[in-house]
């Protein structure tokens, strides 16, 4: 591909970078990192309001057909989340706009494309998902949880984990063994919920951070109508690689490194530890450089698979690296930021605390996308059975 942005592109990008620089004024003083979005009502309230914001430009549905009120590219897309990230806003549902949106796109019906697409591309609804249960997480085809067929709707029963802003969330899209005698891989159904539907129970799990962004759902004989099945009966397994793929390859993560860079270079340039500069010191500037580069590659392995993406293309082992290379960065980041800042990288945001607490920040929280979207050693068992021919393991 050609990585060079087009004059279109360009525009776009100046646009995306006025309207965020506009909305971070707007942040709470309590919005730090990716997961504000979900810790409080202030911060579900910010992400609802830029949603709208970027809801009524059109850029919740950036690279759709035109046909469902779709504007600009895959590529747009990114340019996007690079803005977001830059100015630290959430304002794109992960789940709604990152990953469900193309799912149904790719294997939704039309009914269902028409009823949610709209929502979506608005910001009026917001999505979590329940997939993992106690006992399946990287097996999660063994899940237990169940949705049984009576007439023109699902009964579901069971217990779901770790769902991120399930509290606040509008709707649900799950996975539910529909057929409890049948094959392995083709006894699940791909369900979408109302997370108002009577039966469901929501509590928080406590991060070690102490905040709320985590759950656990019960469901007590929800009752689902049959129309709200994605893809087809018993065959959600899927629908699950399909959203899985678009789920990896999203850079939300990661994009918000190129601001946290920047402050922590001018952090070295004008602070010093033992009457020098930290920007003096060869091991850092290494270190911070080595990110630099790390934080090029993965904008450029983002901009690759939107290219992918635009021509349908995408593949299980490029979403695996995407989730793999920016996981890893942010933890290396984190390890990096904490021995530059020292005992003030432990200090939470206050009066007290360097670079607005963000270390202590980025620390606990580094290890969430290691281990959440599947793990990374799941993930480097996709790149080696699928993706190179090496052997599948049992
Ligand atoms: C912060 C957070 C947020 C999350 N958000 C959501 C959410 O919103 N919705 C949702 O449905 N789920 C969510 N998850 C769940 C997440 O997808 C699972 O935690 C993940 O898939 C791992 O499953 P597990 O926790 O059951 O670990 P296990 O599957 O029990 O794995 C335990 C360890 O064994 C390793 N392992 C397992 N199998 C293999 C193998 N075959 N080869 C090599 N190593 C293996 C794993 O890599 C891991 O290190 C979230 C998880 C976290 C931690």
């Amino acid at each position: 591909m050609d990585f060079r942005l087009t004059d279109e592109q360009l525009e776009r990008k100046k646009e995306f970078y006025k309207v965020c620089a506009e909305l971070e004024k707007k942040k709470p003083a309590s919005y730090i990192g990716f997961e504000s979005q979900f810790n409080d009502e202030e911060g579900w309230n910010f992400h609802r309001y830029c949603a709208r914001e970027f809801g009524k430009r059109g850029w919740l549905a950036l690279g759709w057909p035109a046909e469902y009120g779709g504007t600009g590219t895959m590529m747009d897309k990114v340019l996007l989340t690079e803005a977001r990230g830059y100015y630290d806003l959430p304002g794109c549902d992960i789940f709604g706009v990152a990953m469900l949106a193309p799912t149904l796109l790719a294997a939704g019906s039309d009914e269902l494309k028409h009823e949610f697409l709209p929502k979506i591309a608005s910001g009026e609804i917001m999505f979590c998902e329940l997939w993992s249960e106690p006992n399946a997480g990287s097996d999660l085809a063994m899940l237990q949880s169940t949705a049984i067929r009576k007439g023109d709707e699902f009964i579901v029963n069971g217990q779901k984990t770790w769902n991120t802003g399930a509290h606040f969330a509008d709707w649900a899209f799950g996975v539910y063994k529909s057929d409890p005698n049948g094959k392995k891989h083709h006894n699940l159904t791909f369900l979408l919920c109302d997370m108002k539907s009577k039966g469901i129970t929501v509590r928080g799990i406590p991060y070690m951070n102490g905040s709320h962004v985590y759950n656990e759902v019960y469901l007590d004989d929800v009752h689902i109508p049959a129309k709200y099945i994605v893809g087809q009966e018993n065959e959600g397994w899927a629908v699950v690689n399909v959203l899985a793929a678009f789920e990896r390859s999203n850079i939300d993560m990661v994009m918000g490194l190129v601001r946290a860079q920047e402050d922590l270079a001018k952090y070295c340039n004008e602070n010093k530890r033992s009457g020098k500069l930290l920007a003096e010191d060869p091991l850092y500037r290494n270190r911070i450089s080595e990110i630099a580069c790390s934080i090029e590659a993965v904008r450029t392995l983002a901009y690759h698979v939107a290219d992918q993406q635009n021509r349908n293309e995408m593949g299980l082992m490029d979403a695996a690296a995407v989730k793999i290379f920016a996981s890893e960065l942010l933890e290396k980041f984190a390890h990096l930021q904490t021995d530059i800042l020292g005992p003030f990288g432990q200090v939470k945001a206050s009066r007290w605390a360097k670079m607005n607490g963000t270390a202590e920040y980025n620390y606990q929280g580094c290890f969430v996308p290691i281990v959440s979207m599947g793990t990374n050693e799941i993930q480097r068992n996709i790149i080696a059975w699928y993706g190179l021919g090496l052997p599948r393991m049992k």
